[in-house]
């Protein structure tokens, strides 16, 4: 199980989030059976993803996270909710690149340029969405600029995945620290400080600290409070209904072509692979209704 816990710190005028994704990431991992690259790439964006739905309101409040950019790993979908249900799509799912010149796994890369996009559906009418300009393709840059100029949260996010030398996910997780409204700027200066020095999130856990000790240390508040812990599992909420929909896009002709030429109209889920079949009297239903 990925373990998630949220803490206040420095007198409640601190918020940190830290997350130990491993499981996630090698389930996910496992699920579209990922290359290196794209397990980096895919996890570090479903990880800040968790975080960030850790923090919505309401138990039918959903996020969807996109990230459309002209990179050979090509977009990457994740979709959360309040119970830190989640789920992950990413395009190129066999991409792999040479390492970048500090021996890692080149996420920058991989992604390229392009369009960071969080959609909050909080239960209005009109779902919050925020977009920007991918900074780096990096993803922890990419959400810390993202928190900058489309919430206007200042924010320290590190998010690391570790691939070990058997080819599984060794050590997977982040962390986002966000000074609240009327933080005192002294405190702000200090988190700045501390998080310029600090050793990337998977070396931390790679040292055997627990989510506790990483909060601490990356608050530098000995005193840090936890509100809130909560398990967050990889989980595909598609239906036949959602699949129907997806027909319904693709029309009538469309569904018809595929059917004559192959026998059988088969769609899979992209999140979980799930397969599901449709005959031509199920198809005409669908239209008729
Ligand atoms: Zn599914």
């Amino acid at each position: 199980m990925s373990n998630l816990k949220r803490y206040l710190a420095y007198d409640k005028s601190v918020r940190a989030i830290v997350i130990d994704a491993t499981d996630m990431v090698q389930k996910i991992r496992d699920i579209h059976n990922l290359s290196n690259l794209a397990t980096a790439a895919l996890g570090r964006v479903m990880i800040v993803s968790a975080m960030i739905a850790s923090t919505l309101k309401d138990e039918d409040n959903r996020l969807t996270v996109q990230i459309k950019a002209d990179g050979p790993l090509g977009s990457v979908v994740v979709c959360a909710n309040k119970s830190l249900e989640i789920k992950g799509y990413i395009q190129g799912a066999n991409v792999e690149l040479p390492l970048n010149k500090e021996g890692k796994l080149d996420v920058s890369k991989g992604i390229g340029m392009g369009t960071l996009t969080v959609i909050k559906d909080i239960g209005l009418k009109d779902p919050y969405i925020g977009t920007c300009e991918l900074l780096s393709g990096e993803i922890g840059d990419d959400f810390a600029y993202y928190f900058n100029v489309s919430e206007q949260t200042p924010s320290v996010v590190s998010v690391g995945v570790l691939i070990g030398k058997d080819g599984n996910v060794a050590k997977a997780g982040g962390y986002i620290i966000q000074p609240l409204p009327d933080c005192d700027e002294k405190i702000i200066d200090k988190l700045e400080q501390i998080n310029v020095k600090i050793p990337s999130m998977t070396t931390l856990m790679s040292e055997g600290r627990s989510i506790d000790d990483i909060a601490q240390n990356t608050t530098g508040d000995n005193n840090i409070e936890s509100v809130y812990e909560h398990n967050v599992e990889v989980k595909c909420d598609c239906s036949i209904d959602r699949i129907k929909n997806t027909i319904i896009a693709l029309g009538k002709k469309e569904a018809m072509d595929i059917l004559k030429e192959q026998g059988v109209l088969e769609i899979s889920c992209r999140f979980c692979n799930k397969k599901y079949r449709f005959n031509e009297e199920q198809i005409n239903e669908i239209f008729n209704k």
